[in-house]
């Protein structure tokens, strides 16, 4: 076993985008340097993070400049080829590890592996035509849900598969070489569980969080999930399972689909803090981000415990369509917690930023979430 990386050391995070830059704030209170690294210039992490590296994702130099200045690497974008994993791994420690990002960033993959481990994902097969396709529908019934075997996000690369299309037409519309088909999910809601383990084996979680998305992109979210106690600890173990079959050291989420009749199904793992975990800034003792720094970094883990009920909702470039939104008529709201990106290019469908708050309920909360995003069109 390692020794802890303690403060005063420098961690390096892979990806630029929003959650680099809450783990490196995070980082940065426990008194860390942060090094970040993406083909990016003046990116939400960059602008906390103490050293900026500008470079392609197949330049092997700088990769291996970024991995000598650091103690440890973690990723905020999971998406990055094996061979930087491998690379990085010659130089310095790499949480999770690449066998864990191997499997996450490839449904196919990913879906055998925890069906080996014996864990619920919905019936799937792998696709590579469109006989292919045809054999898999008739097995696995209509409506069905085509995706691409990998790069997939916010519901990108995958198609509904109702009666009216045709198998040659989903497969010519998602035009990939690879992809699995999956069964339909008939699902009451979305659930997903935030773990962190550290390379000594202690695992802590927040969640589950029930998740309700708009667009494909996730919308809003509450916490508790004001499911069933069952239910909530047989996503919790599902949880742990996962992280254990992994041997993931680092933070990841599961996200799951609660069906109609109680079962939960596995839909994916994300190798990292999660939009649905954002809440815990505002709403638990500890936050996702600073659990990722200690479980990286093999330290204890911190506390979860969760102050009062809460929500979050995204803010999204949408928001900006008839102008920049009203943030004094938010911000003039009680109990509202407002947290932005630095993203200046406000993009339909962009994350630019989210709200927490906390309130008595979940119920109130949401409304009070909803109520405050709506405040910034005024
Ligand atoms: P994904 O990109 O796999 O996370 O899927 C994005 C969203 O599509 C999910 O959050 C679900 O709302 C929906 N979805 C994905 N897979 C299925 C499925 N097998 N059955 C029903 N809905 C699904």
């Amino acid at each position: 076993m390692s020794k802890p990386i303690l403060p005063g050391a420098t961690l390096g995070v892979l990806g630029s985008g929003q959650l680099g830059r809450m783990f490196a704030i995070a980082a940065r209170r426990l008194g860390y340097y942060v090094h970040v690294y993406s083909p990016d210039k003046d990116t939400p992490t960059g602008q906390v993070a103490d050293v900026e590296y500008t470079a392609a994702y197949t330049d092997h130099e700088q990769l291996a400049a970024f991995a000598r200045g650091v103690d440890v690497v973690t990723f905020e974008f999971e998406n990055v080829p094996s061979e930087v994993t491998d690379l990085i791994g010659k130089h310095t420690l790499v949480r999770p590890s690449g066998k864990v990002l191997n499997i996450s960033q490839h449904r196919l993959r990913e879906k055998t592996t925890l069906r080996q481990a014996g864990l619920p994902v919905p019936d799937f097969r792998r696709v590579t035509n469109v006989e292919e396709l045809e054999t898999a529908l008739s097995e696995l019934g209509r409506p069905a849900v085509l995706k691409t075997a990998s790069s997939g996000y916010d519901g990108k690369g995958q198609l509904l598969i109702r009666d009216s299309i045709s198998a040659t037409d989903a497969w010519s519309q998602l035009s990939t070489d690879e992809a699995i088909l999956e069964a339909f999910v008939d699902f009451e809601c979305e659930v997903s569980v935030v773990g962190a383990r550290n390379p000594q084996g202690d695992f802590a979680y927040y969640g589950p969080f029930r998740n309700a998305h708009w667009n494909h992109i996730l919308d809003v979210t509450v916490c508790p999930s004001g499911l069933s106690p069952q239910i909530e600890d047989e996503s919790i173990e599902i949880a742990r399972t996962v992280f254990d079959a992994l041997d993931v050291v680092g933070v990841l989420c599961v996200e799951m689909f609660v069906t109609r009749s109680g079962k939960i199904l596995i839909n994916e793992l994300a190798p990292r803090p999660h939009n649905s975990g954002h809440l815990t800034i505002d709403a638990h003792t500890s936050c996702q981000f600073e659990q990722q720094v200690r479980a990286i970094c093999g330290l204890p883990l911190a506390s979860t415990r969760q102050l009062r009920p809460a929500a979050m909702a995204n803010i999204l470039g949408d928001l900006w369509a008839g102008g920049v939104p009203r943030w004094e008529k938010l911000l003039a709201i009680p109990d509202v917690h407002l947290h932005l990106y630095g993203k200046s290019d406000a993009r339909n469908g962009r994350k630019m930023g989210h709200i927490t708050t906390l309130q008595d309920s979940i119920g109130l909360a949401e409304q009070v979430v909803r109520a405050a995003r709506n405040a910034l069109l005024e």
